[in-house]
């Protein structure tokens, strides 16, 4: 059968290899030049694990993985060290967790996926007409084609959803916070560390590709074009310009460059959506269930969903209602299970007081004494 799936990143290209897998005819389109590159490292763990081992790439994950990293500085608002944050805490900790680069996994994924499953870059979908015949597409670019099954993987601003199910604030809620990264410029002193003032962290970290800086800011919805890197840059620099110290001035000025590499903003946000599947349209990945980068489980449950969605549509020959119902059955109790997760890590990366943020260095020293040789 004829799958197309929108969105070449961790949702879109694990589905090319599952639906390819099973047999399938599958074309993905992507609206960017090339699989968009950049990204703090991420997490495979949970039930993503036995997917990627069922994939066939589990070794080379495991084999690329972030090596652990010297513990790093926490500072204050002055940029005194007040703190120190011993990564062990958080990645690589159990056998239940592997963290790599998000650009690693992209290339192990894009590798693995048949050569004959169809790759069109600068590609989108703008027109959708379901029957019961299946999915007729108009491309942006004029082409048009009839497919079985459209997989809309396409982020958390998917336009399959927007297309099929409607307007993205009836599905997206806002998470309190906003992420910006950005590959640091090479030829500067970049000192790993994590700077904190209440609802503001800024980071500067090294997982082996070169420095990267990231900020967590805390902050009601802002109404913004979430396409326009300069109005992106804009936001970005009025939240740094609550902190002069440390390397924020230099940081502030990578990120309002706009030709800096792996530049990245975005709103931390959830997707919540009663039914993944209509008609015959599928939503996987953060499209359908975004659980927030706060999670650490954004990746996780973009690979599990792409399974479940392939092996569930094969098995059931296509038929949606029942493809539907078994896709759910398996993923939704995990994915309310994985959106918990949030919750838990805004008090952790990003305290929104002083009281919140003294408690978490108090819990950081404590940590780091007990990995203390
Ligand atoms: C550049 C980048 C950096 C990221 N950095 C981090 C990070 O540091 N930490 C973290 O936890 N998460 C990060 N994420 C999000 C993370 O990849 C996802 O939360 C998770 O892996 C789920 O992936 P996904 O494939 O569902 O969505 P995404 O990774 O968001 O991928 C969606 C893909 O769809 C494409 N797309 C969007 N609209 C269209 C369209 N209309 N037509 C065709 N293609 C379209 C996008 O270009 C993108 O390739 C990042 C995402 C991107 C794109």
């Amino acid at each position: 059968m004829d799958v197309l799936i929108s969105g070449a990143s961790m949702a879109g290209l694990s589905a090319a290899w599952w639906f390819a897998h099973h047999g399938h005819r599958v074309t993905v389109v992507e609206r960017s030049e090339g699989l968009r590159p950049g990204g703090a490292p991420i997490d495979v763990r949970g039930r993503a694990l036995a997917t990627a081992q069922r994939m066939g790439i589990l070794a080379q994950i495991e084999a690329e993985k972030v090596r652990l990293l010297e513990p790093s500085p926490v500072l204050d608002g002055t940029g005194a060290q007040v703190a120190t944050l011993d990564l062990r805490w958080f990645a690589n900790e159990t056998d239940e967790d592997i963290e790599i680069t998000r650009d690693r996994l992209n290339r192990i994924l894009r590798d693995a996926v048949s050569p004959e499953v169809e790759f069109r870059f600068q590609a989108s979908i703008a027109s959708l007409a379901d029957s019961a015949q299946g999915v007729d597409i108009g491309f942006a670019d004029g082409r048009q084609a009839r497919y079985d099954l459209v997989v809309g993987a396409d982020g958390l601003h998917s336009s399959v959803r927007r297309l099929a199910f409607g307007p993205e604030a009836d599905y997206v809620r806002h998470f309190g916070h906003y992420v910006a990264l950005v590959d640091l410029p090479a030829g500067q002193d970049w000192h790993r560390a994590m700077l904190n003032v209440p609802g503001l962290t800024v980071a500067v970290r090294d997982a082996g590709d070169g420095p990267q800086a990231m900020v967590l800011a805390a902050s009601p919805v802002i109404e913004y074009d979430y396409r326009d890197p300069a109005a992106q840059r804009r936001l970005l620099d009025q939240f740094l310009a609550r902190v002069d110290a440390w390397q924020v001035p230099a940081i502030r000025a990578a990120f309002a460059d706009p030709a800096a590499q792996g530049f990245y903003f975005d709103s931390v946000s959830q997707t919540h959506m009663p039914q993944w599947i209509k008609g015959h349209v599928a939503l996987i990945g953060d499209a359908a269930h975004c659980a927030a980068l706060l999670s650490g489980m954004g990746t996780t449950l973009a690979m599990v969903s792409a399974e479940t969605l392939a092996t569930a549509w094969t098995a059931h020959g296509g038929d949606m209602q029942a493809t539907a119902a078994a896709h759910d059955a398996s993923l939704r109790p995990y994915v309310q299970q994985c959106q918990a997760f949030a919750s838990q890590g805004a008090p952790i990366m990003v305290p929104a007081t002083q009281q919140a943020l003294d408690e978490r260095n108090a819990m950081f020293r404590a940590t780091a004494a007990r990995f203390a040789p």
